[in-house]
């Protein structure tokens, strides 16, 4: 911590998805040295893995409990932590830089002369669709992907993305942050020339154990996803790939999805346990119940 070497550093962490084992080799090392961890609510599941235990944590993210920060105030924190001499690891969900304001996090360091490094992640927007059992491209079908923040709504004067364009293609789009504006995406691609039928599929809390899948049409979009009550965050995937699903044949046994186990911790320390009932399907929380006294070797 601040203990008069100087300058700290800041790193941009990709967390993956959302599943622990996402997170990168280098993603893990990092964390685990780290003073300060500055994270999204889309990465806590992976930080409770991985944060030493006396590390300070921050949380930015919105949540039912905590009000959200803006950007502005998040850039501060970095700067403000890194310069008292931490080591500050600023986690962000997926890929620090897919739609994720990390490309303004990394120029608000530069700015205050702050070094900055970045360890890309696994984004959701190709890793949800993947564990769905649905690969983004796929000869003959789709070969080609468009990203798109669906945050504004089509038509809106500060959207760079070009809908149009995108409805003509055939690529498969993946949207990211689109939930709220479903309707009016489906609309748009309809009437720029997509195919009614054309496969869809909702992927919400993808790479979690709460995971849920809808598939769909274009022209049933709107509809059903109103009917089966979907929330962000999903990734939406739009095109033929939509309709395949690759996973299921190769489906591990998961004979624990759907089950919620509290493992209490003795020890600060990575959870095997924990690590062992998430691969085999259950949302394993955890939580530190007792600590040995510092200094003293019990555990
Ligand atoms: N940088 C992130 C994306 C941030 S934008 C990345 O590379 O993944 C936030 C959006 O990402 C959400 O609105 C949602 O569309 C998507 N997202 C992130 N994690 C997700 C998950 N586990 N399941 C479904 N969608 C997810």
């Amino acid at each position: 911590m601040a203990d008069g070497r100087g300058v700290g550093e800041v790193w941009l962490v990709g967390a993956g998805p959302g599943d622990p084992g996402l997170l990168t080799v280098r993603g893990r090392e990092l964390l685990s040295t780290a003073d300060v961890v500055v994270v999204d609510r889309l990465a806590t599941a992976v930080l409770l893995d991985a944060a030493p235990p006396d590390a300070e944590i921050i949380h930015v993210g919105k949540s039912p409990t905590a009000r959200s920060w803006g950007q502005e105030e998040i850039n501060t924190v970095l700067v403000d932590r890194a310069r008292a001499g931490a080591r500050v690891v600023r986690l962000k969900g997926g890929d620090p830089y897919v739609l994720g304001r990390g490309g303004e996090e990394a120029a608000a360091c530069a700015e205050a002369g702050v070094p900055c490094g970045v360890v890309p992640g696994v984004t959701s927007a190709l890793a949800v669709p993947a564990l769905a059992g649905i690969p983004v491209t796929h000869r003959d079908v789709a070969q080609e992907i468009a990203i798109v923040s669906g945050h504004l709504p089509p038509g809106h004067p500060e959207s760079t993305v070009d809908w149009t364009g995108l409805a003509e293609s055939r690529a498969t789009i993946v949207i990211l942050m689109g939930v709220a504006r479903l309707m009016a995406i489906a609309d748009t691609l309809l009437d720029g020339g997509r195919a009614e039928d054309t496969p869809v599929a909702v992927i919400e809390r993808g790479a979690t154990p709460a995971q849920r899948i809808l598939r769909t049409t274009l022209d049933a979009l709107a509809v059903d996803a109103i009917a089966a009550g979907v929330r962000s965050p999903a990734v939406i995937v739009v095109g033929e790939v939509a309709a395949l699903d690759r996973a299921a044949a190769s489906m591990e046994a998961r004979p624990l999805a759907g089950v919620r186990v509290l493992v209490a911790r003795t020890r600060p320390r990575a959870g095997l346990l924990a690590r062992r009932l998430r691969a085999l399907g259950a949302d394993a929380v955890e939580t530190v119940v007792a600590r040995p006294a510092s200094g003293v070797g019990v555990g």
